[in-house]
């Protein structure tokens, strides 16, 4: 996805690790908060245009580093507005990255992973199997390649307000190259997006969970999908060692380190497999008087799954009776 030089790529560095890069070639910490806003926020991949850095430093920065963006293979525009990108890897295999503007908001839906190794029996990734974490560099890539095509908002603003962890990939499984992420999205000096609009989708990694709620506390969904441990191990693999109760206890741990903080339970649902009123009682019993959203999914057939769509119908029942619950 990106290109191997003997150079570093500054792209995936959180202010941390580029203020250690610069210490190390004798330069003062805070040069990374002039060279990360260039780059993240104005769009500037060369250092002879960061015209603020003393000419030494350019000069030095030109020898020993680079700034590589994933390569863009295609990119599709929809008429409702959605952009979709699929970037090139080194093995072939693409991976997908979609934009979603909404009233007042433009979501990015980012990969983290080329495939995924968690194999949840209704996913296509799953279905592709794994092949490699993405770098740092190639996940903000996605992000900063979204807001430099995509026109800025009303407001000047940058396109892209929100960032999903929901596009290929256990974000979780590729914690060491995901957490710089999170942060060079929030810091000022990086995207500057709050916690709420940072979103790392999980289907439950319970370790990481904890982790990622002491290091990093952003927004949180789980991808729950069935709402007892015979179903789930069945339909999301990782449940069998990960199960339901220690998932749960590990999410209301990690919104109880900030107040008012919701978790988004992912449900998608699947004909005559987890979408009777019998699973919207047990799904309700799961999460009754905690801070949980539960967000209801319509499956996306693909060639080869078992799986089917419930139809409308059911899944207005089923919401229905979550809400009368
Ligand atoms: Fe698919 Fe996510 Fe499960 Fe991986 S963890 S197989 S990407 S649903």
């Amino acid at each position: 996805m990106t290109a191997t030089t003997a150079k570093t790529n500054l792209l995936g560095m959180s202010q941390g690790m580029l203020e250690q890069f610069l210490a190390e070639r004798g330069e003062k910490p805070f040069r990374a908060r002039q060279v990360m806003p260039w780059s993240h926020q104005r769009g500037v991949t060369d250092f002879d245009a960061m015209t603020d850095l003393s000419k030494k430093l350019r000069e030095q920065l030109e020898q020993d580093a680079e700034i590589v963006l994933p390569t863009v293979q295609s990119r599709h525009d929809s008429e409702d507005g959605t952009s979709k990108w699929l970037f090139a890897t080194d093995g072939g295999q693409a991976v997908e990255t979609v934009f979603i503007p909404e009233p007042g908001r433009g979501t990015l839906c980012i990969s983290s992973q080329v495939g995924c190794a968690l194999d949840c029996a209704f996913c296509a990734t799953g279905a592709q199997g794994f092949n490699r974490n993405l770098t740092s560099a190639e996940i903000i890539g996605q992000v900063f390649v979204a807001n430099n095509e995509l026109p800025r908002r009303d407001n000047d603003e940058p396109a892209v307000t929100n960032v999903v962890f929901m596009g290929m990939g256990e974000p979780l499984a590729n914690y060491r190259n995901v957490i710089p992420v999170l942060e060079l999205l929030i810091t000022d000096y990086g995207y500057g997006l709050s916690r709420r609009r940072v979103t790392i989708s999980t289907s439950g990694i319970v370790p990481h969970v904890e982790k990622l709620g002491d290091e990093c506390n952003v927004s949180l969904a789980v991808s729950l999908h069935a709402p007892n441990d015979e179903l789930r191990d069945r339909i999301v693999p990782i449940n069998k060692l990960h199960p339901i109760a220690d998932l749960l206890d590990a999410c209301w741990q990690y919104a109880a380190k900030r107040a008012n903080r919701f978790i988004t339970f992912e449900y998608v649902m699947l004909r005559g497999v987890n979408d009777s009123l019998a699973h919207a009682d047990e799904l309700y019993e799961l999460l009754a008087n905690r801070p949980a959203k539960v967000n209801l999914i319509p499956f996306n057939p693909f060639p080869g799954t078992e799986f089917r769509r419930s139809s409308a119908e059911t899944i207005r029942h089923f919401q229905n009776r979550l809400r009368q619950r």
